[in-house]
């Protein structure tokens, strides 16, 4: 596994040259400074649903692009789909954290599960914090976008999978043998709760989707996947930081054309990925007086954690006073702690 020090400063450093560009298809390169916290190629897997992992050496690699973003939900997110990855085979994770600085709880997160992986810092750009709406893991994904064209990778399949999202396990080995572009319904899907490509004859003929909004390719960011062998010939892939455009103008960037569509998913009459969303709340603060936080009980080395993962802290002058009880009643802290 491949270490960066975790405290290098990240500097946004996108030019403002770009901003004025962002309606077009292919002007922004996709030139930002890429950060790897952590990656290791290695699969450590043993066995792979029922079997070893040499039995399936001869398949194309999935990358599977999760953007991510420090939340309190952030964690036990990674981990669902994390336990869900597990089972796929000759899958290559590429985790961009919207966060400037390399998080070492997530480096050590991904390296235990033995899944091969790429982790990057890919914070969104402090002009874009603000805008409503805002484009949520665009930097992320434009940064494993870069990390594919440094690596120079020419084969495999290209999936962008949310953090929040619920895969079905026979959606990758439907997308795995993508030629070109495969395309499938997602659950889910704002008002219709499904956006999915119509089909006559094995062919995409239109889109069912609630908001066209102009858009030639009406589709979620998951509800396709891109052949990297074909992607390589696009040298102006991009995808631009434009709220809800961000998958038009992707697979307008690669030159797609709808006779080329690959359905998949019996011919898109099967969900095999759901557009779940996971409640977002702040980060909790529990008034518990540090001093009680040590090795005298489970709680200082729980808050630690807890403070790593973004889920809670312990706060001696802050938040709602931490109830501990015995038998139904509430004790003082010092009378359980001290
Ligand atoms: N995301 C991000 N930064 C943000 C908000 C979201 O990196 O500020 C990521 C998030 O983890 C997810 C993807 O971008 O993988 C899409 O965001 P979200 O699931 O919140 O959007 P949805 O499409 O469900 O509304
Ligand atoms: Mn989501």
């Amino acid at each position: 596994m491949q270490m960066i020090p975790h405290d290098y400063p990240f500097k946004a450093t996108i030019s403002k040259r770009n901003h004025g560009r962002i309606h077009s298809t292919t002007g922004i390169a996709l030139n930002e400074p890429l950060h790897i916290c952590s990656e290791s190629p290695e699969d450590r897997r043993v066995y792979i649903q029922d079997k070893p992992r040499s039995a399936y050496a001869q398949l194309p690699v999935i990358y599977f692009v999760t953007p991510t973003y420090p939340r309190r939900e952030q964690i036990p997110e990674l981990k669902r789909l994390a336990y869900t990855l597990l089972h796929v085979p000759r899958l290559y994770w590429l985790v961009a954290n919207d966060q400037e600085r390399c998080d070492t709880f997530l480096d050590t997160l991904l390296s235990g599960f033995g899944i091969p992986y790429a982790h990057m810092a890919s914070p969104m750009p402090s002009e874009f914090r603000k805008s409503k709406p805002a484009p949520r893991g665009v930097a992320n994904r434009r940064a494993a976008l870069q990390w594919l064209h440094q690596q120079n990778i020419t084969n495999g399949v290209l999936y962008f999978g949310d953090d929040d999202n619920t895969y079905d396990l026979r959606l990758f080995s439907e997308i795995r043998q993508t030629q070109r572009v495969s395309m499938f319904p997602v659950g889910l899907i704002a008002e219709y709760a499904v956006s999915v490509p119509v089909v006559r004859d094995g062919k995409v003929v239109a889109f069912l989707d609630s908001w066209v909004a102009g858009r030639r390719w009406p589709v979620d960011m998951a509800g396709f996947a891109v052949s990297l062998a074909y992607m390589s010939q696009y040298p102006n892939v991009n995808m631009p930081y434009k709220p809800g455009y961000e998958e038009d103008l992707f697979l307008r960037s690669i030159g797609l054309r709808i006779d080329q569509i690959e359905p998949k998913g019996a011919n898109c009459t099967e969900i095999l990925v759901w557009h779940t969303q996971t409640k977002n709340k702040k980060s909790a603060v529990v008034r518990l007086n540090s001093e009680f936080l040590d090795g005298r009980s489970n709680l200082g080395a729980l808050f630690r954690s807890l403070k790593l993962m973004g889920v809670a802290s312990a706060s001696d002058t802050e938040g709602p006073v931490a109830m501990i009880s015995k038998n139904g009643k509430t004790k003082s802290h010092s009378y359980i702690l001290s």
